[in-house]
């Protein structure tokens, strides 16, 4: 029989189908045994476990969204649980995935022709192509709707792209990375499949980072980089429709999220149960059972939401303002959350051993990437009062 995790105190994973339990099953076992003992040293080390890719995709966590690449037919709550499970293990890898599945595959599933969408999407929900997306620039994050200094100009059948790019998670390995530009011919915002070997493309590795080590962010420089007219997304006709691709990875942001909070309420309920004061383990404190009935609180809360922005997404109801919401509250009480957690493990909750310090500091990327919390709130703020309050 199926088993729930602990983190899923309502058992949400009984709405699953068999098929997705059973896809379920396998994956968390194959993240347990294959995944989790490293990510603690390539943390540490902020390095990218190459090895891990082959589990991923090997194991079909990527792709399942579309129909060309989906072992069977599944439900957005299904794929919002495999962000859950991935993240659970860890938000890195869950990242990794987030970007290859979301974010490259999802954009050319979204924005790609229908023949952009056979040549790429297989190729990437396998793993024999990595993608990337650059969106965010150094002068332009929160705004990049109207932000963007990337250009593309159009030359014959060719388009050439100068500019830059920042944060652009997987692209120090990426065989390709969707590029938004502004054309500058109408202005608008288009998209471009851009394979990392073009002369004029070059990418530096973000050294630094305390949140998400394990993630390879890159800043992107594009100087007269040439793509044929073929390589252009012929669905991305402006920013609205780059906001397409950002409704559906949002809320599996917010799932995500929610794996966050639950890997480090597992780790911090069992910490609680070993370690012993004042003569009995400090799970049997009322002071610690607050911080653990809290955590689950959250959870519990974070994953009925996410359960419906995902069902809304299936019958087709879901607006940006739906996936926002989903996503800026999970982040917010993921964030709540392991802090609790840390608190809950004293000295213990910074050491990396625990794994609880690593939770807490990965936190921090997913609060922030895919739209802070104050966009996200904006998106919301101007879906119900019909004022935007972006400028
Ligand atoms: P800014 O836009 O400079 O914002 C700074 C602060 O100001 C934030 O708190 C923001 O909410 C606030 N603010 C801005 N405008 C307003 C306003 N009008 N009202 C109120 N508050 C406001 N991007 C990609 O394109 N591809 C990727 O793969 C990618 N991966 C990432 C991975 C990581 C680990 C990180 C950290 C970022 C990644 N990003 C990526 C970029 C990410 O999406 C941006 O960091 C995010 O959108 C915020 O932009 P910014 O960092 O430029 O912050």
């Amino acid at each position: 029989p199926f088993e729930t995790i602990a983190g899923d105190f309502y058992g949400f994973e009984n709405l699953l189908t068999d098929r997705e339990k059973e896809f379920i099953a396998t994956l968390r076992a194959r993240l347990e045994s294959e995944v989790k003992p490293i990510v603690n040293e390539f943390w540490e080390k902020a390095e990218f476990p190459h090895q891990i890719i082959d589990v991923l995709h090997s194991s079909g966590a990527v792709g399942l969204g579309f129909a060309e690449t989906a072992p069977f037919e599944n439900s957005a709550v299904f794929r919002g649980w495999v962000a859950l499970e991935l993240a659970r293990i860890d938000a890195s890898v869950s990242t990794y995935v987030g970007v290859q599945n979301g974010l490259a595959l999802g954009a050319i599933g979204v924005c790609g022709s229908e023949e952009q969408r056979a040549e790429w999407l297989p190729k990437l929900a396998s793993g024999e192509v990595l993608g990337a997306f650059g969106l965010t620039e150094p002068t332009s994050g929160s705004d990049s709707a109207q932000g963007l200094k990337t250009v593309a100009t159009r030359d014959g059948d060719n388009w050439i792209l100068n500019g830059s790019k920042r944060w652009i998670g997987n692209a120090t390995f990426s065989d390709i990375t969707v590029i938004w530009a502004k054309s500058a011919e109408d202005g608008q915002v288009k998209g471009f499949i851009v394979p990392t070997s073009t002369p004029g493309y070059t990418a530096t590795k973000i050294e630094g980072k305390q949140s998400l080590r394990i993630v390879q962010n890159a800043d992107i420089t594009l100087e007269n980089v040439v793509v044929p007219e073929a390589l252009r997304l012929q669905n991305a006709n402006s920013f609205k429709d780059t906001a397409r691709v950002l409704r559906l990875t949002r809320a599996e942001v917010a799932w995500a999220a929610v794996g966050v909070a639950v890997g480090a309420y597992e780790a911090a309920l069992r910490y609680t149960n070993e370690r012993v004061q004042f003569g009995k383990p400090i799970a049997g404190h009322q002071l610690i059972q607050d911080l653990l009935v809290k955590s689950l609180g959250n959870i519990t809360a974070s994953i009925g939401l996410c359960t419906r922005v995902s069902e809304m997404l299936d019958a087709g109801e879901q607006r940006d303002e739906h996936s926002a919401l989903a996503k800026a509250f999970a982040t917010a009480k993921m964030r709540e959350t392991v802090a609790w957690c840390r608190e809950a493990l004293g000295g213990n909750g910074i050491v990396l051993d625990y794994d609880v310090a690593r939770f807490f500091a990965d936190a921090e990327a997913l609060y922030s990437y895919e739209g802070t919390r104050e966009m996200n709130t904006l998106i919301v703020g101007r879906a119900i009062t019909g004022q935007a309050a972006f400028v």
